[in-house]
Parts: C-alpha cells; structure tokens; sequence
C-alpha cells in the first residue's frame, strides 16, 4: 500500500450499522451501539446471578459505575441500607443494584510463578541458573501463611436489589 493509498483509506468515514458514524479508530461500531452492547451483556451476566433483597444484605458492597463503556464496581464501606440512606442524604438516588462484598484471605505471594515469569523474561547466558530456588519458595510460603490479610472481592455469584422496580424495568430496557 502506497503512503497516498494509506492516508485516503485513513480518512474514508466509516459507518455503523445503525447509520451513526464511527469515530474511533479500530472500531467497527458506533459509540453508542457500544455502550448499548456491553450494557445487552452485562444484564445477560447479572441474569444469571442470584437475586438477594437489599435487606437479606448485611455485608459490605461493590456499586456499579459507569465508566466509559464499561460498568466498574466500586467498593462501599457499609450495607444496602446505609448505601441507601447516604444516597439519599446527597439528594441522590441510589444504584438499583449493587454486588455483595466478600471477605477473602490474602494467599501471598505466588512466589514459583513470579520467579518464573521474571526469568522467562530475560534471556539467559548458557550455564546461567537460578541459586536456591527450593529455598526461596519454601521462605515465602512459610511467610505467606503468617499474612493476616483481609480484602473485599465482588462476589460474583450474587446481586443485591436496592430498587426492585428500576431493576425490573432497566433489565427490560432494549
Ligand atoms: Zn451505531
């Protein structure tokens, strides 16, 4: 392809099939047949999820955000009823739905692998090996299971109703 060829085919506009342009580079879709895509897969997933009553949750929660294209899960410091109550003290109205926070124990590092991974990486002179391999892996297992580590991970069997009726009719949105 000649430079000229190159830069024609660059500029030619390119339409989606809902007849909007597309405007970013790559894409084979519009911005909004985009958003509207992911948001068509994301209810397929929450479909299948197990529906759990906001006052059934007492556990902390993961809300969703919108960002960008994508629908992020951000971390709230208390249950669906103070969710519902800080919204509300805002002025705000609260997500419809959020994801229940579970409690996990950090597992530590994984040391064989980022050991692995980092000489994988490099490359080697002939006769060059790693020293004390065993040993290492046996330290840090030994230091792995003294973490005391707690975190919230999105339980991602579950979904919490905050608004059964805005759920209801958002799931049933085209
Ligand atoms: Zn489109």
């Amino acid at each position: 392809m000649t430079l000229m060829h190159q830069l024609i085919t660059n500029n030619i506009q390119r339409y989606c099939a809902c007849g909007e342009e597309i405007k970013t580079k790559k894409s084979t879709h519009c911005v909004k047949c985009l958003k509207k895509q992911n948001e068509k897969e994301l209810k397929e997933r929450l479909k299948k999820l197990e529906q759990v009553k906001a006052e059934d949750c007492l556990t902390k929660l993961f809300v969703p955000v919108l960002a960008g294209f994508s629908v992020l899960a951000k971390f709230f410091d208390g249950n669906a009823k103070q969710l519902i109550e800080k919204y509300k003290s805002e002025g705000k109205e609260p997500p419809w739905y959020a994801y229940p926070a579970l409690e996990k124990r950090w597992e530590g590092l994984p040391i064989a692998e980022i050991l692995d991974c980092e000489i994988d990486f490099i490359r080697l002179k002939p006769g060059s090996k790693v020293i004390g391999r065993e040993e290492l892996i046996k330290f840090v297992t030994e230091w792995n299971q003294q973490q005391k580590i707690i975190y919230y991970a999105k339980d991602r069997t579950k979904i919490v109703i905050i608004d059964q009726a805005r759920f209801d009719q958002w799931m049933a949105e085209e």
